[in-house]
């Protein structure tokens, strides 16, 4: 669903005029639709109805705590990839044995918080990471539930920097090491094998790389358990693409989980999904005001008040954001580079846009909800701008903008 409409020239989201946001809660700031959220979440879980599944949402997509608390209370579980994502679901009040814990480099701190919760699942990305689970758990008394992260080397055809599937890259474990890795899981006494995951990259559009991985995963499923150990469940990962301009079209949810559903027709195996763009991506804007114009020989710079520190998707991955309008006055039509005022020249948010604005006008950065706020940093000694959630004709801020004074209220000086 779109969360955005334009009435009478003005933008809204929801019950909601995004001019009123940006005049109450200021900018730069973030703006989630609730009902996109949920609707986003329901089109996974709705095309699973009659599988046994569990949609795992990747918290650090969007791990604001009212993002995190309306999953939680639709049933949702959690994909999380550190100790402090672990607090904030719990935070949320999500349910610990729906939290999965991935990610290539956990500490002994974090797997005693997560062993400590009662998680559902490790997803262990090589030996070592094994070997010390084992370890952890042993010293706590436990036994820690595993799945491996297999490599199936599949390429995801997106962006090499959201692309984690091929050989040489530093997630999962190698195809061709799996099987010995489960028999060294399998030995492990402190360690339990419960599941199988994948995960091959982000902003994926085209589903052909998403099936020949579950092809692959499924051969190795299958012989892992001829060796003796049962897999539960099959986690196929996130990293389903979303529509960021007119002319893509997303991956379809509904698709994706039929194809999913069909393919596991008839096997022993439970799902696990971990999706994050998908769910929060297109059901957040950033907005922003316009500084200057400055009107140069060659080009035209849309100077405005947010930037690579509050969205670095353009500058880090050439991310492609629609900028528009919040209202529509009457103004002349001009082509502009939209560019934030941090001191690097790759602090660009959308080139060569063609934009009817004047100093003072409000702007929204649209499909911006996720790798949105939880990439922003304070580059430049910015504060975090403010998160505000819609539903429905509220607007409610879920997050205060950062004080200049707390950036550096660790600080000290030399005596
Ligand atoms: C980032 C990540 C996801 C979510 O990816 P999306 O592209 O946002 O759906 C899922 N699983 C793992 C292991 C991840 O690292």
């Amino acid at each position: 669903m779109s969360a955005i409409r334009r009435i009478d020239g003005e933008l809204w989201m929801e019950g909601v005029r995004l001019a009123e946001v940006a005049a109450r809660f200021g900018t730069p700031c973030y703006v989630y639709s609730r009902a996109a959220i949920e609707t986003a979440w329901r089109a996974f879980d709705d095309a699973l109805a009659g599988t046994d599944h569990l949609v795992c949402y990747a918290v650090k997509a969007n791990s604001n705590l009212a993002v995190l608390g309306l999953l939680a209370r639709l049933g949702s579980g959690f994909d999380i990839v550190s100790g402090g994502e672990l607090a904030r679901v719990l935070a949320a009040g999500g349910r610990p044995d729906r939290i999965i814990f991935s990610g290539v480099g956990k500490s002994e701190e974090e797997m005693r918080a997560a062993l400590s919760a009662g998680i559902r699942c490790f997803n262990v990305e090589s030996e070592p990471e094994l070997e010390r689970l084992d370890a952890v758990a042993r010293a706590m008394g436990v036994r820690a539930p595993v799945s491996l992260r297999v490599n199936p080397d599949v390429d995801a055809r997106t962006h090499p920097y959201i692309s984690t599937g091929l050989k040489g890259n530093k997630f999962g474990i190698a195809h061709h090491r799996a099987l010995a890795a489960y028999e060294l899981a399998a030995r492990l006494p402190n360690l339990r094998v419960t599941g199988i995951d994948c995960h091959i990259g982000s902003q994926i559009l085209d589903m052909a790389p998403l099936e020949e991985a579950l092809e692959r995963v499924l051969e190795l499923a299958a012989a892992v358990a001829a060796r003796g150990i049962p897999i539960a469940h099959v986690d196929v990962g996130g990293g389903l693409g979303i529509r960021y301009r007119e002319e893509e079209t997303a991956l379809d949810i509904g698709r994706w989980c039929a194809a999913v559903v069909a393919r596991l027709a008839g096997s022993p195996y439970s799902l696990v999904l971990e999706p994050g763009r998908a769910i929060v991506g297109n059901a957040g804007v950033l907005l922003s005001r316009v500084e200057y114009l400055k009107l140069d020989k060659d080009r035209r710079f849309a100077i405005v008040d947010a930037s690579m520190s509050e969205l670095i998707r353009p500058a880090l991955y050439e991310a492609w954001h629609e900028i528009v309008p919040l209202a529509a006055p009457d103004r002349p039509e001009a082509l502009y580079d939209v560019v934030g005022p941090v001191c690097e020249s790759s602090d660009v948010l959308g080139t060569d846009r063609r934009l009817a604005i004047a100093p003072g006008d409000g702007i929204a950065i649209l499909s911006a909800g996720a790798y949105g706020m939880v990439m922003s940093s304070n580059y430049n000694s910015r504060p975090r701008p403010a998160e505000v959630m819609v539903d429905g004709a509220r607007a409610v801020q879920v997050r205060a903008r950062e004080t200049t004074g707390s950036l550096f209220a660790g600080e000290s000086t030399l005596d």
